[in-house]
């Protein structure tokens, strides 16, 4: 009965990419429910070399000493999916001295995965997740970015929080939204419960690597510790550019018991960067 409807549903609403608006004539060719195949080509920066550990962008040459080709759809073929890592598509990560932005900042999480930087088909997906009828491309981004993770790295979830007072203005959570997609995908557990906002922050958009950094410190709690004791955790959100916000959290859930805290963001946008 359920396939009968399914199937009428299609009929009478066929499913339309959300970033082509073309139809999507056989859902089942991507693992991202949303977004053709072709589409989901284009988000992936499989280009930009990036820093393993922050994803920002570094210098081309000293990256690419592994030339392996990648195919940009190594994790979307077959039926049963692999799972891929961040180093499958990152063709080789960038050793962290080579990047500015580690050099600068001590980062406590371990690793960041993304999907690329603020531009092209990415950032129209991303400034569409955050409409009032964003959750669908909030959450095919999700898809995407939890086909890059490792899923048997992380025992859980997390995600950046948002201050009560900014949700009553917003229409949802663009981070809980693409933290679904992450974990509908990878199928580790979510935990909404663990972080929080305690005090609204400025947005961050107008203030400087030092005024994010300052903004951000003492913003967020960590609750019910005894719940990551000893876990790996995958800490998502929706764009990275300083770091200053992933980094406060990472470094509270460490200090709460986290046996790790790897990073997960749709976009790293970087300071000035793309
Ligand atoms: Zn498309
Ligand atoms: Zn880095």
């Amino acid at each position: 009965m359920r396939q009968i409807f399914g199937w009428m549903k299609d009929v009478v609403f066929p499913p339309i990419c959300l970033g082509c608006r073309r139809g999507l004539v056989d859902t089942a060719e991507s693992d991202v429910e949303l977004l053709c195949r072709q589409c989901c080509q284009e988000i992936l920066d499989l280009v930009t070399p990036r820093c393993e550990k922050c994803g920002f962008p570094v210098p081309h040459e000293k990256s690419f000493e592994d030339k392996r080709e990648i195919t940009p759809f190594e994790f979307l073929e077959g039926s049963t999916r692999k799972t891929p890592t961040l180093g499958q598509r990152s063709v080789s990560g960038a050793a962290v001295a080579d990047c500015l932005e580690c050099r600068q900042y001590e980062f406590s999480f371990e690793k960041t995965t993304c999907l690329g930087g603020y531009q092209g088909r990415l950032k129209e997906l991303l400034l569409q997740s955050k409409g009032a009828s964003g959750q669908a491309a909030g959450f095919a981004l999700g898809q995407l970015l939890g086909a890059q993770v490792d899923i048997n790295k992380f025992s859980r979830v997390v995600t950046v929080p948002m201050h009560w007072r900014r949700r009553l203005t917003r229409h949802h959570s663009t981070v809980e939204t693409v933290a679904r997609g992450v974990v509908q995908q990878a199928k580790i557990p979510l935990d909404l419960t663990i972080t929080k906002a305690i005090r609204p922050t400025q947005k961050q958009g107008t203030l400087s690597p030092a005024q994010r950094r300052k903004n951000m410190h003492r913003a967020f709690q960590i609750r019910r510790p005894n719940l990551i004791q000893g876990q790996r955790l995958l800490l998502v959100d929706d764009v990275m550019t300083t770091g200053a916000t992933l980094n406060e959290l990472a470094r509270g859930l460490r200090k709460s018991g986290a046996a790790s805290v790897e990073v997960a963001v749709v976009c790293r946008a970087g300071w000035n960067v793309n």
